[in-house]
């Protein structure tokens, strides 16, 4: 009888732990997935002024999945009425750049 009981509990155990534990994976994988798709752009000049961002006073912007470093805070606001707008503006001045570091 003993052991017909010590049966019946482990899968009663597995039963319940089962279900509660892929519960807990799935809850503890959504954030990391967030996480994982902010992707920091890095940039180095405000798209929005053309000003070079300083180090402690940018401004940061998420859009799309990407981080996008800004000026200030003024800046933030222009972004946010034109997004796309933005993005192309800083991609053309990425490749200004690189073609004038390698021109060097
Ligand atoms: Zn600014």
């Amino acid at each position: 009888m003993k052991v017909i009981v010590s049966m019946l509990s482990v899968i009663f155990t597995l039963a319940i732990v089962g279900p509660v534990f892929s519960e807990d994976n799935a809850a503890m994988q959504a954030p990391a997935v967030t996480t994982e798709k902010t992707v920091e752009v890095g940039n180095k000049i405000c798209p929005v002024s053309g000003e070079k961002v300083v180090a402690g006073h940018e401004g940061k912007i998420e859009y799309q999945g990407k981080v996008y470093n800004l000026c200030c805070q003024m800046c933030e606001k222009d972004f946010n009425k034109d997004p796309q707008k933005y993005i192309e503006k800083l991609q053309k001045m990425e490749q200004e750049a690189a073609g004038s570091e390698q021109a060097k």
